[in-house]
């Protein structure tokens, strides 16, 4: 196995800056195909959304307003069942995988409504592939077991399309898995330079320099400054999510919870993720908190005299639009970008599709919306 150890240079196939869910991701796709890879990545003070998301593998809430965004979605969903059982069986850790979909409750009779109206025109503009079905109160309450509905909640639908990792036993298991199979990966190794030769690109660090014809930066909110090292232009803002864990309980819920509240396997009950724009403060909030764990109580009240073990506070890298960008530079060919908020739920698909494209040139025609040309009218960051 390949551990961190510090390494002054070395050449490879492949450069991945960034070691996160994408670089990981991409890299043990391409580790598979038995190539030399280095995955560079940041440290402990760097913000790192792969080591405190929510878990959320999202089909059915993803695309409403961009169709092939849902595709995408959908068929990394599809994937998930047998990645996971992969990485199990190569890393000997289990991410701890739930693929049996997802309840969402709605709050009063209008939110019903909005909901039922929501998936009749998802499912016109997506077609047969969208599953949501509309529940009324006593379906929703048999579906979960009967673990005590609040009072206001009117109904619900379920979509199968949906799923759960537990985060950080995903990110490990993903982790030993690609050294597993004989990637590098070199914690502590910031990058501050990319240059190009005739021949290779040299991925420079205070640590020490590595090269290979072919270099990818997957570095969340850091690939901005190195994307222009290699002639493209992004903005990749930061999203802040605040995240509650309780106690473990014994009550269990069988399916996530309209997005934001979901059990791990061994019964604490993770509420979250909030979204809102506060610059690089990775801090939590008493006023998003109890905002949280109002909303979770209103849904189900059990959950008021469960103790929470803690709280935290993470960035999520947002390109403009939401949407993923997978790029490579025209003036820098071999040099590619990718970035996504989305990256728990679209692991299983950058395991397949990416390494084929960094390594054969063409975008498959799931990725093919998702370059930067969709930008070309805005002013550059
Ligand atoms: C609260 C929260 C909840 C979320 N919930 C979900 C969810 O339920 N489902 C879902 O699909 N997604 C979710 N996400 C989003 C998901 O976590 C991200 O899409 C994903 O982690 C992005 O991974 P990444 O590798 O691009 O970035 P990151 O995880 O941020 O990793 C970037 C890495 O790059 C390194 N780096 C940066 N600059 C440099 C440099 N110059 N040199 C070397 N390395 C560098 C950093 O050290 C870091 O390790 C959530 C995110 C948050 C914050």
């Amino acid at each position: 196995m390949n551990m961190s150890r510090p390494k002054s240079s070395g050449t490879f196939d492949v450069v991945i800056v960034g070691g996160g869910i994408v670089g990981l991701c991409i890299g043990y796709g391409l580790v598979k195909c038995q190539l030399r890879v280095a995955v560079l990545d940041g440290n402990d003070a760097d913000f790192s959304a792969s080591r405190g998301n929510f878990g959320m593998i999202s089909v059915s809430n993803k695309g409403f307003s961009n169709i092939p965004y849902f595709r995408l979605s959908l068929t990394s969903g599809r994937l998930w069942p047998l990645f996971a059982e992969e990485l199990r069986e190569c890393s000997g850790i289990d991410p701890r995988f739930q693929g049996r979909g997802k309840v969402y409750l709605s709050v009063g009779d209008r939110e019903l409504d909005e909901q039922r109206r929501h998936i009749e025109e998802f499912s016109q503009r997506a077609g047969a592939e969208y599953r949501n079905e509309i529940l009324d109160r006593d379906e929703v309450d048999a579906l979960l077991g009967h673990v005590g509905l609040g009072e206001a909640v009117s109904g619900g639908s379920f979509s199968p399309l949906d799923g759960a990792v537990d985060p950080l036993k995903f990110y490990s298991s993903l982790l030993r898995a690609y050294q597993a199979r004989g990637g590098h990966y070199l914690f502590g190794h910031i990058v501050d330079r990319i240059v190009r030769d005739t021949t290779a690109f040299f991925v420079r660090t205070p640590a020490g320099q590595f090269s290979a014809p072919r270099v990818v930066i997957a570095a969340g909110l850091g690939i901005p400054p190195l994307a222009k090292e290699v002639g493209l232009q992004l903005k990749v803002r930061p999203e802040r999510g605040q995240i509650i864990v309780t106690e473990r309980i014994d009550q269990v819920f069988k399916y996530p919870i309209s997005g934001f509240l979901r059990q791990n396997v061994e019964g604490t009950v993770m509420i979250g993720s909030s979204s809102e724009y506060a610059g690089r403060d990775d801090r939590t909030t008493v006023e998003v908190l109890k905002e949280l764990a109002k909303s979770a109580v209103e849904r189900l009240p059990s959950l008021r005299s469960v103790q929470i073990n803690r709280c935290w506070a993470c960035l999520r890298p947002r390109t403009q639009d939401g949407y993923p960008i997978y790029q490579e530079s025209s003036e820098q060919p071999g040099a590619f970008v990718v970035s996504c908020h989305s990256g728990i739920t679209l692991a299983a698909l950058h395991t397949r599709l990416l390494p084929q494209w960094i390594m054969e040139g063409a975008r498959d025609r799931l990725l093919e919306p998702f370059g930067l040309e969709r930008f070309r009218d805005e002013q550059p960051a």
